[in-house]
């Protein structure tokens, strides 16, 4: 590692100045114990546990001699303001770890204890949130979206203190550490913080590293302004993605975005059960929600703007930044009316399907079926004559409400549009429902099943762990169809089936 960092292992929170990541051991825990291993992941990585030992790197316990554990100084804006320094406040990467094929991976224990970047927080992780990272990156793996990876969970033994937000007093929970791996956990804010500090030689020689190390293909006198455009172009399809799936992140601060537009820190994230885009998961993002569904890819373009701010004193001037962050707009909608039309079962969209598109998606916003299920039961709708109550019977299972007659005959005439779209299509309905099929999820990661999983686990049991763990590797299968269901009415108003607080 050529970067400027900080070597003294001092763990106490402060500002660290000049360096861009400071030594961090992780602080030993009672008692690891493995309650979750992704063996496909690590088979890929061609890693796996062999001894109480391995258990014990999980634990942050053993160190081995070829780690280097240290901890990222990063900085960010939070819910749109400024907010200084951060860093990894309780996340230690143990070192890089390459597989046969070459591949480098960063691995990352989350939980193990305090770091420079603490603030005043513990360094802990609850077993309650380290099973929602842990399940849920996966799941988004095998959905087919760009995230970081889980390899693996283990209970540490401890109880971490949490101040829970339906009641006053502290309470203490199990506590847990999620080994975490990707080829890099890179953020916006890591170039944010050299900028702000003026430190224009790091922020040369991170920008120069990252492009070499992540973007090897872009060579030349432009390439960093060619790296920012591809940068867009991975956030725009992360975004695309999130909305493919229903998925809403709940804090994408700028810390929190991925300079390889992954999937990064999973906190109070959310599916979509009914399909409101103004919904958010974070409790802390109320009344604004500004990290709501529909407001992601708004907020992915003001992200990508401070990225592009922190490269200023890279340039002369600011125009080709510019128009490298404005060219997201023209991208996404692309993209987006794309996907879209996958979900539908289009041929291809045409200029002519963007009318459509829009209606059918308002219909959505303002009928809210169950968003997962709705897709699910639009490909299994027949495709000769039917009468309209026979469609409405057809859909029960995907609404959360009565329909108004309103509601009623705006979801009647998207149906029927769609009915006549998709005969007008000049693939075969075969096809077509292929595509629907691998652009529709079956299963999600709805947050009650996390919530009883987590419950569950709290008593020693880990059967519906396992089984989400199972389930979740086939979403596009009908595997599992136990879990084709939508959420249950007792966990709207349940705290942590829902509704969820930022750290944990
Ligand atoms: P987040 O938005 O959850 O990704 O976290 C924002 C910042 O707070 C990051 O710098 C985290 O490292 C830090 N942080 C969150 N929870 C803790 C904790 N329990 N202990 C120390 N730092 C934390
Ligand atoms: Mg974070
Ligand atoms: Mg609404």
């Amino acid at each position: 590692n050529s970067f400027n960092g900080d070597h003294s292992g001092d763990l106490t929170s402060r500002q660290t100045p000049g360096v861009l990541y400071s030594k961090a051991i992780p602080t030993p825990v009672k008692n690891p114990q493995l309650i979750g291993w992704s063996d496909d992941l690590a088979d890929q990585l061609g890693v796996e546990i062999l001894s109480e030992d391995d258990v014990r790197i999980l634990g942050g316990n053993l160190i081995t001699p070829t780690m280097y554990p240290y901890a990222a100084c990063y900085a960010g804006h939070q819910f749109g303001n400024w907010a200084g320094q951060l860093g990894d406040g309780r996340a230690i990467t143990l070192g890089e770890w390459q597989t046969l094929n070459g591949d480098s991976w960063e691995f990352q224990l989350k939980g193990a204890g305090p770091t420079a970047y603490s603030r005043r927080a513990d360094g802990r992780a609850v077993l309650r949130s380290s099973v929602r990272e842990f399940l849920m990156s996966e799941a988004m793996y095998y959905l087919g979206v760009p995230t970081t990876r889980a390899l693996g969970l283990v209970t540490t033994g401890d109880m971490v203190m949490r101040d829970m937000f339906y009641n006053g007093n502290p309470q203490y929970e199990p506590g847990a550490i999620v080994m975490r791996v990707a080829p890099s956990f890179l953020r916006f804010g890591n170039f944010e913080m050299l900028a702000a500090r003026k430190d224009v030689a790091n922020l040369i020689k991170l920008v120069d590293w990252t492009i070499d190390r992540y973007y090897p293909h872009i060579k030349g006198e432009d390439r960093v302004i060619r790296w920012l455009k591809e940068v867009v172009e991975k956030t725009a399809q992360l975004i695309i993605e999130w909305l493919r799936v229903g998925f809403v992140h709940g804090v994408m601060n700028t810390d929190n975005m991925s300079v390889l537009g992954l999937t990064i820190d999973y906190g109070p994230y959310s599916f979509l059960d009914n399909y409101d885009p103004e919904f958010t998961p974070n409790t802390t993002d109320l009344p604004g929600r500004r990290y709501a569904f529909g407001n992601q890819s708004s907020v992915a373009y003001w992200n990508l703007g401070c990225l592009a701010n922190a490269l200023v004193p890279l340039f002369e001037t600011k125009e080709a930044l510019v128009e490298a962050v404005e060219s997201y707009e023209n991208i996404f909608w692309q993209k987006y009316y794309a996907m879209m039309g996958n979900k539908l079962g289009l041929d291809k969209v045409l200029d002519s399907d963007l009318d459509f598109i829009n209606r059918f998606e308002q219909m959505l916003s303002s009928v809210e079926p169950d968003m997962t299920i709705f897709y699910q039961l639009l490909a299994e709708l027949k495709s000769d004559k039917i009468t309209d109550e026979d469609i409405v019977e057809h859909f029960r299972e995907a609404f959360y409400k009565e329909l108004s007659s309103d509601a009623r005959t705006s979801f009647l005439q998207s149906i029927e549009a769609w009915r006549e779209r998709a005969a007008a299509n000049t693939i075969s309905r075969e096809e077509s429902l292929k595509k629907m099929a691998a652009n529709n999820p079956r299963y999600i990661l709805r947050n009650y099943l996390l919530h009883k999983a987590i419950e569950e686990l709290e008593r020693g049991e880990n059967e519906l762990f396992l089984k989400l763990q199972l389930a979740m590797k086939n979403p596009y299968s009908r595997d599992f169809d136990e879990f084709f269901m939508k959420r249950p009415e007792w966990a709207i108003q349940k705290a942590g089936c829902s509704m969820l607080s930022c750290s944990s």
